[in-house]
């Protein structure tokens, strides 16, 4: 693999651990308002891949420290330190960055039903704080009780680790007090050659080197332009993910805020008797059947253009069953039938100029892709027909016809142009498979670990159908209430999400 690519536009280096640029070390307080530094790695997004990807580099470099010829390179002085005082300098570190508007993990596979059920949407919330095993070292965000949520975090740490006259705010920079054995809560990073930084915003601007953000404010009555810095980063990686319409995609900046959102959704329902659901992909079929099933004698309508649904590449007979369990629920499908608008009372005007009457509509019939941030050029290589980012098998910003890759630009989850039902099982392999690369490269020089062949893996999906029924299909087998799903959907499968991402 070549070391330097040059693009239209751009160079872009790929680096190896002794090649990175020298981060800035933030101070232990944080910060409320954004600044200009420099990261290592920068993961844009904290969903399923994003925090996947950043609980993998974790899970490696953790690894990699405890074997000789790696804790040698991850943790010793640069050269130009050895001859200072042996005991006191700091560990070399990779700087890694996230970046979210959230303040957590939203599970949203629980969405639909979170939308119905305000009580349940608590549990679908998993704030950074409470990782499992993995804690951000440094933070920027404008909002006190995240930073002092961090904080009570951090003097926890600091009452463990350091002398209690400690004063100056770099000190723990310097801690040598942690064994890797101490680790058990995922606080001392350092120990094994890197820090995370964790900012509460979102990146408003995105090249293959730097990336313009500005943070999260829950103050909507600030007509203020929201001030925004930039970060110079080595190595990005693209976890946007795609949003739908509200609620669907609620904001859910913090847990309080997206329980009020769900308690809006929640009353706007039980205020409307008729009730549409425009478009029977997955996420209209599931909003229906968890509409229907809360308001039992409400009018509950699912339109979409064709005969069978969803329209991924399954068999009919999967189709047939998700169809028979609505209709029994008594969801009225209306097939065959293109909405053309709404009117202001919520009435719907087909394609064929027919009135469907109704109070409340939600459109589920497209998503938007988190791309817009990419630089011009970028979008104008790699964007797909499909709002899809063109990569190769190591996931890197790719264009076979104009020859173009950008090394150190990742794309993984949502966006990828693969053939893939895109899922958040496929969001967490895809940013597990990043962080082997990419730890692979820096301490090895190479990447180990291709996308797979997909075109000889069997299609798989399960839906809530009518009733709460889950109708599942997998490797050609349609089933009705598979007993392991049922587990699984007990939490909209955060428990098993949140053991895959090892959080
Ligand atoms: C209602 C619903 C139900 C679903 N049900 C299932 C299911 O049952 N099973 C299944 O496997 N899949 C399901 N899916 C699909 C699954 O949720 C997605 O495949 C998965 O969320 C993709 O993960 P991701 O990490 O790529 O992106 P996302 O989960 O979309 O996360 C993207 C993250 O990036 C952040 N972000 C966006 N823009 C920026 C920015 N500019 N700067 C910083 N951060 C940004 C967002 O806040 C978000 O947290 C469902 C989807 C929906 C909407």
């Amino acid at each position: 693999m070549s070391t330097t690519t040059t693009t239209n536009t751009t160079t872009s280096t790929i680096k190896s651990i002794s090649q990175l640029s020298n981060p800035t070390i933030l101070p232990i307080e944080g910060y409320t308002k954004p600044i200009a530094f420099t990261t290592n790695i920068l993961i844009v997004g904290g969903s399923y891949s994003g925090l996947s990807c950043l609980k993998s580099l974790k899970n490696h470099f953790k690894h990699r420290c405890s074997l000789p010829q790696y804790s040698k390179v991850l943790l010793s002085p640069d050269d130009d330190e050895i001859g200072q005082t042996q005991t006191n300098y700091p560990p070399k570190r990779v700087s890694i960055t996230l970046i979210e508007p959230k303040s957590g993990l939203l599970n949203v596979i629980g969405i639909p039903q979170s939308i119905v059920d305000p009580k349940f949407a608590e549990s679908q919330y998993l704030n950074y704080d409470n990782l499992k095993g993995l804690k951000f070292d440094k933070i920027i965000s404008q909002d006190l009780q995240i930073i002092n949520q961090f904080h009570s975090r951090l003097n926890k740490r600091n009452s463990n680790s350091i002398a209690s006259n400690s004063t100056a705010s770099d000190d723990i920079e310097y801690d040598e007090t942690y064994s890797i054995e101490d680790d058990i809560d995922g606080v001392g990073n350092l120990q094994f050659g890197f820090e995370i930084n964790f900012i509460h915003g979102k990146v408003t601007y995105l090249d293959d080197n730097k990336a313009q953000y500005s943070l999260t404010t829950t103050d909507s009555n600030s007509s203020d332009l929201p001030e925004k810095a930039m970060i110079d980063f080595d190595y990005v990686i693209l976890a946007t993910g795609k949003d739908r319409s509200w609620p669907t995609t609620p904001l859910a900046y913090i847990p309080s805020y997206f329980i009020n959102e769900m308690i809006q959704s929640y009353t706007q329902i039980e205020n409307h008797n008729i009730i549409s659901i425009i478009g029977a992909g997955a996420v209209g079929i599931e909003l229906a059947s968890d509409i229907k099933r809360k308001f039992p004698l409400k009018t509950v309508n699912l339109i979409h253009p064709h005969e069978n649904f969803p329209p991924e590449p399954l068999s009919l007979e999967f189709k047939q069953k998700v169809k028979e369990t609505l209709i029994k629920s008594k969801v009225n499908l209306i097939l065959n039938t293109r909405i053309k608008e709404e009117s202001s009372n919520g009435d719907l005007i087909t394609s064929e100029n027919k009135i469907i009457h109704s109070n409340l509509n939600y459109w589920c019939n497209s998503h938007k892709s988190n791309i817009e941030i990419l630089s011009t050029p970028l979008l104008k290589q790699f964007k797909t027909a499909q709002n899809n980012l063109l990569i190769n098998d190591y996931l890197q910003l790719s264009n076979t016809i104009t020859n173009h890759t950008i090394e150190n630009f990742f794309v993984i989850g949502d966006l990828i142009e693969k053939p893939i039902i895109k899922s958040a099982g496929w969001a967490a392999y895809t940013g597990r498979q990043i962080a082997n690369n990419l730890v692979s490269y820096l301490l090895d020089s190479k990447f180990i670990e291709p996308f797979p062949d997909v075109s000889l893996m069997p299609r798989g999906m399960v839906i809530l159908g009518g009733d709460g029924n889950l109708v599942s299909e997998l490797s050609g087998v349609v089933e009705l209430n598979n007993a392991s799903y049922v587990e699984e959907y007990k939490d909209y499968c955060f428990g098993k999400i949140k053991a895959t991402l090892d959080v």
